[in-house]
């Protein structure tokens, strides 16, 4: 049913993503003139002929080539559905990918692309510190079926990386680089270009190291990894494309090759995105750049503030870094086209010079911080439309060991912070409001 056109209209144009999330892929046509797609609430479609359903077939299980201009039919919406197919073709143009593969939640987008191009014996190298879910399914689920995993700090010289992998005898077996920049929730930025080189040298002829980017925290405007030697872009859509902490959703994109293995793993695993997912996505995508670009303007007017502010130490934000901070900046200025909305800091307990170390006393001025907020909500998760902010050391990173959130600046006195829409200075107004009790 869809008429992909590859971002250009009848006029000849290039439109810009955000021109075309009201429409791409859509023909009122289909719909009795509905200007939306409806929620195409079916579990099943019926074909105009048995000869149209085995065509239909033979193409979802790639048993033929497809002809020139044919598209996989719809057959049953485990396998594809209108909702889907049109928020996949919108996904796709904001990273510029060839394909998309949309799924119930970022979890599954996540878990699908490791299980399908991890097979046992190999390797997979990865950012630290991950989001808790993933991480949690790398070292716990991945090594019962005998995929081995080996980490680097976000600060590591590729050249110390590539000097691990060869001295451990398993050069052989990397499969995958697996990132998250910026990590969270320090902000510390990975070089996916830097990445590149590494899997191009235990790469070779007839095999591809995959690069595969989680850019929850920054895409889909502000980062593209693709465009930086990437394989494989995810999502949680739950995050900044959901926009409205109403939905969980994940995505994964990359090149029609790669995305059409995890398209047919997720028909057979059943962890696609239903028909009502795909059309809450639709609506959010609409306004995805104004949301983004209001809570970037909002994040800058914030962090400046907190710089200013005495019960602050120090702040976590890439709009901060200068050309002092060296590596990490030049990665910043060639990576980034915005410091994005996400930052954290470090509570101060004593004003003037820092006081003596006590994780406890820090955690109880970061949770009566917390608690005294009014506006800004108090929970996990990010991207949202509202401000949220929580207490990385004791919630979101709290399976990560103590040594490892020590090292990672992950401590007591640390609040994470995600900057909604709304106006500036109610929100610098709370902040506020809330250190006072510090
Ligand atoms: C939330 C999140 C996930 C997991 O996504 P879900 O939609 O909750 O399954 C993965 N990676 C990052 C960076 C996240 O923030």
């Amino acid at each position: 049913m869809r008429a992909r056109n590859n971002g250009k209209t009848d006029h000849g144009r290039k439109l810009k993503p955000e021109s075309l999330m009201m429409s791409y892929g859509y023909n009122p046509e289909w719909s009795e003139g509905a200007i939306k797609s409806p929620i195409f609430q079916t579990s099943t479609f019926v074909f105009k002929s048995a000869e149209q359903g085995k065509a239909f077939f033979e193409v979802a299980y790639g048993l033929r080539e497809q002809r020139p201009g044919e598209k996989t039919g719809l057959i049953y919406s485990r396998i594809n559905n209108p909702d889907l197919e049109i928020l996949e073709d919108r996904l796709t143009l904001w990273d510029e990918a060839e394909d998309c593969a949309v799924f119930e939640s970022g979890m599954g987008a996540i878990t699908t692309a490791f299980l399908e191009f991890l097979k046992p014996g190999d390797l997979v190298l990865t950012s630290a510190p991950l989001y808790g879910g993933t991480d949690h399914f790398l070292l716990t689920f991945l090594p019962k079926i005998g995929i081995e995993v080996m980490e680097f700090q976000p600060r590591e010289e590729p050249e110390a990386i590539v000097k691990r992998l060869e001295a451990s005898g398993k050069r052989e077996k990397l499969a995958m680089i697996y990132i998250e920049t910026p990590a969270n929730p320090t902000n510390a930025l990975i070089d996916i270009a830097a990445c590149r080189g590494i899997a191009d040298r235990f790469g070779g002829p007839g095999k591809r190291v995959l690069i595969a980017v989680d850019n929850t925290y920054m895409g889909p405007l502000w980062q593209h990894p693709l465009k930086h030697g990437a394989d494989l872009v995810l999502y949680s859509a739950t995050k900044y494309i959901g926009g409205h902490s109403d939905v969980i959703a994940g995505a994964c994109l990359g090149s029609k090759e790669l995305i059409h293995r995890v398209k047919v793993l997720r028909t057979f695993l059943g962890n696609m995105a239903g028909p009502m997912t795909g059309w809450l996505l639709m609506r959010s995508l609409e306004t995805l750049k104004i949301r983004m670009e209001r809570q970037a303007l909002n994040a800058e007017v914030v962090a400046a503030w907190l710089t200013r502010h005495p019960k602050v130490e120090k702040v976590y934000y890439l709009g901060l870094l200068t050309a002092e901070d060296g590596q990490q900046y030049r990665i910043y200025k060639k990576q980034h086209n915005s410091p994005g909305a996400m930052m954290s800091f470090d509570i101060k307990r004593s004003e003037g010079a820092p006081g003596p170390a006590d994780p406890a006393a820090d955690e109880a001025a970061a949770f009566r911080f917390l608690n005294r907020l009014k506006l800004i909500k108090l929970a996990v998760s990010l991207g949202s439309t509202e401000s949220l902010a929580e207490h990385p050391a004791t919630m979101t990173h709290i399976g990560v060991g103590e040594q490892h959130r020590a090292e990672m600046s992950i401590t007591a006195k640390l609040i994470r912070l995600s900057v909604g829409v709304e106006d500036a200075q109610d929100i610098i107004w709370d902040i506020g409001q809330a250190l006072e009790g510090v």
